[in-house]
């Protein structure tokens, strides 16, 4: 099985893939992970993106589509979860060929629906496990204990860089013109599943479940 989890910074994407991950056994492909993952590894890429991304800009079309290449050549079939991928029409349609060539199909695509002033919220209070990638929020989803993180014992825990007022001003100003257009594109394909993204997490979760039981079921 094959999905898409589409909403704005902050919607619960990323919480959301790695509960599936575990629950499902579906691999996870965040094109966020693997920029900032390329940004430290001082590669040339990973040099051009690094502006684009603190500015809260889309990185261009071929370097994502490139990322998601190589983790579909090397994937074993189990499916995958597409979280923040794809962000514009051109990328959906390349994701759409890839998997094809690999004799694969999209299943769903999740929509987190989320109101602006709660992503906000969201954002602002955002950080995450620099070794385990493990989310946490100051309000929502504290860890258990102040800065270490209750998976892996970690005390090396980060904010975003891009996760500031101005940054997600243009995240957002890009979500609309170029990211919210494939909300139409895939209810027309009629995989488009919304869910209230403005739910606790587990909430979020059991609706998710709830789609994804109904159409993995014949
Ligand atoms: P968020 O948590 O805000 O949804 P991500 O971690 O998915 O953010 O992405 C962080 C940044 O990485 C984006 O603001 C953008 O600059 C870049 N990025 C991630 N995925 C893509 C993509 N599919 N296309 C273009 N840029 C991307
Ligand atoms: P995205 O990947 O879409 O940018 P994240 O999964 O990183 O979003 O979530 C953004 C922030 O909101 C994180 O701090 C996370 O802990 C928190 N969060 C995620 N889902 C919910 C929810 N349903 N209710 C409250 N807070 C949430
Ligand atoms: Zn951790």
């Amino acid at each position: 099985m094959n999905i898409i989890l589409l909403g704005p910074p902050g919607a619960g994407k990323g919480t959301q893939a790695r509960r599936l991950e575990k629950e499902r056994g579906l691999i996870q492909l965040s094109t966020g992970d693997m920029l900032r993952e390329a940004r430290t590894s001082g590669t040339e890429m990973g040099r051009k993106v690094a502006a684009i991304m603190d500015a809260g800009e889309l990185v261009t079309d071929d370097i994502v589509i490139g990322l998601i290449e190589e983790k579909l050549k090397s994937g074993e079939g189990r499916g995958f979860i597409f979280d923040g991928f794809p962000r514009t029409l051109a990328q959906a349609d390349a994701l759409e060929d890839l998997l094809a060539r690999h004799g694969q199909k999209l299943d769903a695509v999740i929509e987190l629906r989320v109101d602006d002033d709660a992503l906000v919220k969201r954002i602002s209070g955002r950080y995450t496990c620099g070794d385990c990638g493990e989310v946490y929020h100051d309000d929502t989803k504290p860890s258990a204990e102040a800065g270490k993180c209750d998976k892996c014992g970690s005390t090396n825990l980060k904010r975003r860089a891009d996760d500031n007022p101005e940054a997600l001003k243009t995240r957002l100003m890009e979500y609309y013109k170029k990211t919210s257009p494939l909300i139409g594109y895939y209810y027309a394909k009629g995989l488009l599943h919304p869910v209230d993204g403005l739910a606790p997490i587990e909430d979020v979760a059991r609706q998710i479940a709830g789609i994804l039981d109904r159409i993995g079921s014949p």
